[in-house]
């Protein structure tokens, strides 16, 4: 593939970078990534997925736009009230790149359509907000060794994990979280609260963490687990390993 003027104006201070340059931006380019939940994360995770040219983005999201999804989801507008969220979203990203191509699921992502609808991406986001989802995602990366990079927000505190499947040392989501709570369903940024700016910070991280995986920069997050709190201002990296006794441990030998 060849840059276009417009896209080398575009990306000039990524290609500028010398552990990006004209082969990394390409990978961006020719990478595809599925962001799950157009919520708190994924509005900072598909606006900076879009714009610094990750070539291929799909966006899953059931719900429709709510006054209280106001404060933290930042890709919609008071205007944007009772819309779609996954289509609006996509039409505000189209405005800032139209260079990328994109594809919205307006649904429920369940164990029956995960495959259908994520078999076209190599990488996955997790910007849900549910524990049911989050264990449907892990699962499905962890079946296809594909890269997951998971993100939660609640209150002031956040976490980031990324788990690369294609690695038999990569811990999963189980390891960490073993039993499933036992409020699967809920939304925790309903019920406990959440200030609007975690879902920047967090999702930020996990745009950047997007791409250092895509291009292959940096030390990978994977093996670890990133705690945020948003009161303190921390920032800790604790280690997380592989349980024995894991589905991850069964499914990948
Ligand atoms: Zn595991």
């Amino acid at each position: 593939m060849k840059f276009t003027k417009k896209q080398i104006e575009r990306y000039s201070r990524q290609i500028i970078l010398k552990k990006i340059g004209v082969v990394g931006q390409k990978k961006l380019l020719k990478s595809s990534v599925l962001i799950v939940g157009a919520g708190g994360l994924g509005s900072p995770i598909a606006i900076y997925l879009a714009a610094l040219g990750v070539g291929k983005i799909g966006i899953i999201d059931k719900d429709n736009i709510e006054m209280s999804n106001l404060s933290r989801q930042i890709i919609f507008s008071t205007d944007d009230l009772n819309k779609k969220k996954s289509s609006t979203a996509i039409n505000k990203l189209k405005k800032i790149n139209p260079d990328i191509q994109f594809k919205s699921f307006n649904k429920k992502l369940t164990k029956k359509n995960i495959h259908m609808i994520a078999k076209n991406f190599n990488l996955l986001v997790d910007g849900s907000d549910n524990f049911r989802t989050r264990f449907l995602i892990n699962d499905y990366c962890l079946q296809n060794k594909k890269i997951l990079i998971s993100g939660a927000i609640s209150k002031f505190d956040g976490q980031v994990y990324t788990f690369d499947f294609s690695k038999k040392k990569s811990p999963c989501l189980r390891c960490f979280i073993p039993n499933a709570p036992t409020n699967i369903d809920i939304d925790n940024c309903e019920y406990e609260g959440v200030l609007g700016t975690l879902g920047g910070i967090i999702g930020t991280i996990q745009a950047n963490e997007v791409i250092k995986e895509i291009i292959g920069i940096g030390e990978s997050l994977c093996g670890y687990i990133l705690i945020v709190d948003g009161l303190k201002l921390t920032f800790r990296k604790v280690k997380l390993n592989k349980r024995t006794n894991c589905y991850c441990n069964e499914k990948n030998q």
